[in-house]
């Protein structure tokens, strides 16, 4: 099926969209963007992610060229259009095409501004929530702006790869011994009732999944630090899981082949996953 698409003000089918090659995104990565998750065919957490992408365009001086009720009703008509049921929304804004040049251009150079669907049925049921996932651990080698979240993408998914290569499913960066986060979610380990995971900083990046679920989890009165914790203590943890809008909470049962806990999901990974799906639909939109 064509989908259809959303790139500068106009709907298309996929195969007739198009940006410029002098897109900045395409020469200098000078982008930022959203995903966005589609449950029962509604938006969850759809403010949280409007925040943070105001947020990384401010941080980079880029013109925001669409308001957040327009934006609001493209994600609402690419969902319609393309008949989601569970899926993902994407969302780039560029600061547009101009002649190749380092130094930004001026204000008259309009963003670019792309969104697009991926079905996923299945999403809240996935099997990988059952077997939980094996990652290993990576020198975290990307920039030091982490927080902003731009198109830069090459290192997490070089990440991915080599997790590929080792027969796992992701990979755990690590920064002068301490785990920053994984390629596409942030992190998490389990030990006794405590459950920890790194800081907010320019270090990660601020994750919308990552700030419900803490909310999630103290109102259901478990314990909770924010702070770094190294490689050797993820391995020696009861759990671990990671979190994101694409996976919500997903188990990790083995670091670098060694079995987290009993190699099995655990117990608080699971309810915080059915929590957050249960929460997160109820205020979906
Ligand atoms: N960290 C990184 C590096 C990511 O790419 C992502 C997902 N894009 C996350 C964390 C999780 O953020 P969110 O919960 O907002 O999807």
């Amino acid at each position: 099926m064509t989908r259809t698409v959303y790139v500068n003000g106009e709907y298309k089918p996929e195969n007739e969209a198009t940006v410029s090659i002098f897109d900045r995104g395409f020469l200098f990565a000078d982008g930022v963007y959203e995903v966005t998750s589609v449950l029962g065919g509604k938006l969850l957490d759809f403010d949280a992610h409007a925040v943070r992408l105001q947020r990384s365009l401010d941080e980079l001086e880029m013109r925001n060229p669409i308001s957040k009720e327009d934006l609001l009703e493209v994600h609402r008509e690419l969902v319609r259009a393309n008949n989601i049921q569970e899926g993902l929304v994407y969302l780039q804004i560029t600061r547009g095409a101009a002649d190749r040049d380092f130094a930004y251009p001026g204000d008259d150079v309009e963003p670019t501004i792309v969104l697009f669907t991926q079905s996923k049925p299945g999403l809240a049921n996935s099997p990988m929530a059952q077997k939980g996932m094996k990652v290993i651990s990576i020198e975290d080698q990307r920039w030091g702006r982490r927080d902003i979240k731009t198109v830069q993408l090459l290192y997490p998914s070089m990440g991915k790869m080599a997790a590929k290569a080792a027969g796992a499913d992701d990979a755990w960066m690590i920064e002068d011994g301490m785990v920053t986060e994984g390629t596409s979610n942030n992190a998490y380990i389990v030990k006794g009732d405590t459950i920890v995971t790194r800081h907010l900083s320019n270090e990660i990046l601020h994750g919308i999944t990552r700030a419900a679920v803490l909310r999630f989890a103290r109102e259901a009165q478990m314990k909770v630090e924010e702070r770094s914790f190294t490689l050797d203590e993820a391995k020696d943890a009861d759990e671990a899981f990671i979190t994101s809008a694409s996976t919500f909470v997903m188990p990790v049962v083995d670091i670098d082949g060694k079995a987290i806990g009993t190699g099995k999901p655990g117990s608080v990974a699971a309810r915080l996953r059915e929590i957050y799906l249960e929460e997160s639909l109820k205020s979906a939109i």
